[in-house]
């Protein structure tokens, strides 16, 4: 990667028993936004939305690859240890930015330009979804969808007409599954990088509209 990961030295290591600390899911994620250069840059984008910011490692990187004072960064997080974690990540690299607490999406009708989302995937037991604390980083439930499938349905509305949505899976979740779901709402859908670690077959899919 040339563009710099974020700096995140402001963080103790016991901040991340509340908050996700970047892995190999938000560094596969940082390699595709960074392969994208170029098309985020030609979009020119006024607002730019990551659900469930974490750490902030992933808005903050979008901020410094494509960053123009005409931008609008704006993070949601279901955990308000992510919401501060994510102001001062944004803070520390210099870059401005608003984190709400949100649970996915706030109501913006056709405004949003990039919408990112490294999801909650893990497949678990659905009891196990919904939790506001550090655990929110990865239940799935059913075959890591659970959140996931709540997304969908909301993305034809929030993305305005010139718009891409990127968002991280793993194999479990059924990628082609979710493409189905995403060309009956109108968008197409591409796997822009993947890679295997340890377990996890990890995609990055962008979706736009066709
Ligand atoms: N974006 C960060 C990264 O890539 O390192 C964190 C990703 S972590 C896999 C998923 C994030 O989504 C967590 O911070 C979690 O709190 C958040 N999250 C889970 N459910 C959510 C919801 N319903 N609304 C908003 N954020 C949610």
């Amino acid at each position: 990667m040339s563009h710099p990961t974020p700096s995140l030295s402001h963080f103790k290591r016991s901040d991340y028993q509340h908050i996700y600390e970047p892995a190999e899911d938000t560094f596969l994620f940082l390699d595709a936004l960074e392969k994208e250069q170029g098309f985020l840059t030609d979009l020119n984008p006024t607002v730019c939305l990551e659900i469930g910011s974490g750490s902030g490692c992933v808005s903050t990187f979008l901020a410094t690859l494509i960053g123009g004072s005409g931008t609008l960064f704006l993070t949601t997080d279901i955990n308000p240890r992510a919401n501060a974690a994510t102001l001062s990540t944004a803070h520390h690299n210099h870059i401005p930015l608003d984190a709400l607490r949100c649970d996915l999406l706030p109501s913006l009708r056709h405004t949003i330009d990039i919408l990112l989302f490294n999801p909650p995937y893990v497949v678990t037991p659905s009891s196990e979804v919904g939790t506001h604390s550090i655990v929110a980083s990865w239940a799935g439930g059913i075959d890591g969808r659970e959140v996931i499938d709540r997304v969908l349905p909301l993305v034809d509305g929030a993305l305005s007409k010139r718009s891409v949505f990127y968002m991280v899976v793993v194999n479990e979740n059924r990628p082609e599954e979710i493409a189905e779901r995403m060309r009956m709402c109108g968008f197409g859908m591409e796997v822009v990088l993947g890679r295997r670690a340890g377990n996890e077959g990890l995609k990055i899919l962008k979706f736009a509209r066709q």
